[in-house]
């Protein structure tokens, strides 16, 4: 069945997705934790990082490249942090892979 993150990205589900190419796309957080709160996701249906295989490793740095982008363009000279939880003992609650991208105030460490 397919994840809630691919139902988004084919219509089936509303969201506000801000960004897509042929590898990934990214979603503004329904419940955002910072006033950026951005979710880089890929298309193929990673669960976390602990389910990546070696020969994800273009899509992984793709999204990571893609998170340096939308922080550029949208958080221009500002911190930010990059999450990506795994597992349901760190907070994971969509298993289909994603990162973070939280920005737009002062962040504490460490993380709850
Ligand atoms: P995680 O807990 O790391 O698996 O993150 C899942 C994220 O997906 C949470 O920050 C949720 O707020 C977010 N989320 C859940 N449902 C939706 C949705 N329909 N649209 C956008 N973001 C969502």
């Amino acid at each position: 069945m397919a994840s809630l993150f691919t139902k988004i990205h084919q219509g089936e589900i509303p969201g506000e997705i801000i960004y897509q190419d042929d590898v990934c796309f990214a979603l503004k957080d329904i419940h955002p934790q910072a006033p950026h709160h951005y979710l880089i996701i890929p298309i193929q249906e990673i669960k976390s990082i602990a389910d990546a295989q070696d020969s994800d490793k273009e899509i992984l740095g793709h999204l990571l490249l893609v998170a340096r982008d939308l922080a550029k363009r949208l958080l221009p000279g500002r911190g930010y942090r990059l999450v990506t939880n795994i597992g349901e003992e760190a907070g994971q609650t969509v298993f289909h892979l994603h990162i973070h991208l939280l920005g737009g105030r002062e962040m504490q460490w460490p993380p709850g």
